[in-house]
């Protein structure tokens, strides 16, 4: 079994993939190609956000967001410490701070309650990570953003083709960064991203930041960075996107699906919590246990491939620890101990899921050796 089942997915839309590939290969326009703005309009078309800038990483985008909003050495970016790196890491890279602020512990995402009570006078952004594919509470945290006047920009990574009351990810924030990693919703085949803004000088900055600050050829108006996205990359984000429809409608039925049979066996297995008014697209299938070594290593004795996403909470990470106190955000301490990503993609069949549930009860109701 796979953990996330590309060959599957390949399998199915070789011919529109090849031929997408090959047409590149044809015009050989491999970096600006026109398959580059063909994506942009139809992933801006897709969340109905008014720009999308295709950039090299999701990484990419949320440094370059963070540069065409101009942050400084000492600003600080509020945002989550139960996240991948690269969210802490863009804002440490420029000299800015990351100030945390804890999840909530049914979700995992930022609590946007306690958001308002860490903005200092340094504070330019809030950056909100929409975990596992389903959308923070971005309302609240953007009327807090508007009484400070702060940027908000989503960390859509894991979100893409997610939809929060009647909007869709990526369209939800000022600005908004996505990443085509392979195994993330909506991938390529190497390192892509991109970023969506509903703002016209944001996003025309970062047009130019992505290509070495140039405003016209060789007029380089502001510092930027090598951060372009290969025609290639967007010809198999062009022809994933004919059946990502479906895809996220068969996410959304497997991780329902998930849900429904683990409940039913009785294990105790803590699912994630998924509000009313959005949906999850589950970029990872995420729940949590205890004694999560023991469950992992039974799961693989089992034939079942798992991961943790995340182990330690990024204010544990000598990087990003900032001067945040060890036993701060206990919520996300105690996720970090906890989580278990099981196999997830569109392609996953009911079979396999079945035994993943099994396995998954015969783990944690085992009694320790
Ligand atoms: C994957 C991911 C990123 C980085 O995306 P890359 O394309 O790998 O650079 C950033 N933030 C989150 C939450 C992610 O999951």
């Amino acid at each position: 079994m796979q953990f996330t089942d590309l060959k599957a997915q390949y399998a199915v839309l070789k011919t529109s993939i090849d031929a997408r590939i090959q047409r590149v290969l044809d015009h050989g326009q491999y970096i600006m190609g026109p398959e580059v703005r063909e994506m942009e309009d139809a992933l801006a078309a897709h969340t109905g956000a008014p720009h999308c800038v295709a950039v090299a990483s999701g990484t990419e985008a949320l440094l370059i967001a963070l540069m065409a909003i101009g942050l400084k050495p000492g600003d600080e970016v509020i945002t989550t410490p139960f996240t991948f790196a690269a969210t802490a890491e863009v804002i440490v890279l420029l000299g800015g701070k990351p100030v945390y602020v804890d999840i909530e512990p049914d979700t995992c995402n930022i609590d946007a309650r306690w958001i308002e009570a860490r903005i200092t006078p340094r504070t330019r952004a809030i950056m909100p990570v929409s975990l596992y594919g389903q959308v923070a509470d971005m309302d609240e945290i953007n009327v807090v953003a508007a009484r400070h006047g702060l940027v908000v920009i989503e960390d859509a990574a894991q979100s893409f083709g997610a939809t929060y009351r009647d909007r869709k990810s990526c369209n939800l924030s000022t600005i908004a960064c996505t990443s085509f990693f392979p195994s993330k919703p909506l991938g390529c085949y190497g390192d892509g991203g991109a970023l969506f803004s509903n703002d016209d000088s944001i996003a025309q900055a970062a047009r130019e930041i992505r290509v070495h600050g140039q405003s016209g050829r060789y007029q380089h108006t502001r510092v930027g960075v090598g951060g372009r996205m290969d025609t290639l990359q967007c010809a198999v984000v062009l022809a994933k996107l004919e059946r990502f429809g479906w895809e996220i409608e068969r996410r959304k039925a497997l991780g329902e699906r998930y849900g429904r049979l683990i409940r039913a066996t009785g294990a105790p297995v803590q699912l994630l919590a998924v509000r009313p008014d959005r949906d999850c697209v589950w970029a990872q299938y995420t729940v949590m246990v205890d004694d999560r070594p023991r469950v992992q290593a039974a799961l693989q004795a089992a034939g079942i491939p798992t991961a943790v996403h995340y182990p330690k909470p990024l204010h544990h990470q000598p990087a990003y620890a900032t001067d945040c106190c060890p036993d701060c955000n206990p919520h996300s301490i105690r996720a970090a101990q906890r989580v278990l990503s099981l196999p997830m993609s569109a392609d996953l069949s009911e079979a396999d899921q079945d035994r993943v549930v099994q396995a998954l009860a015969a783990a944690v109701a085992a009694r320790p050796a």
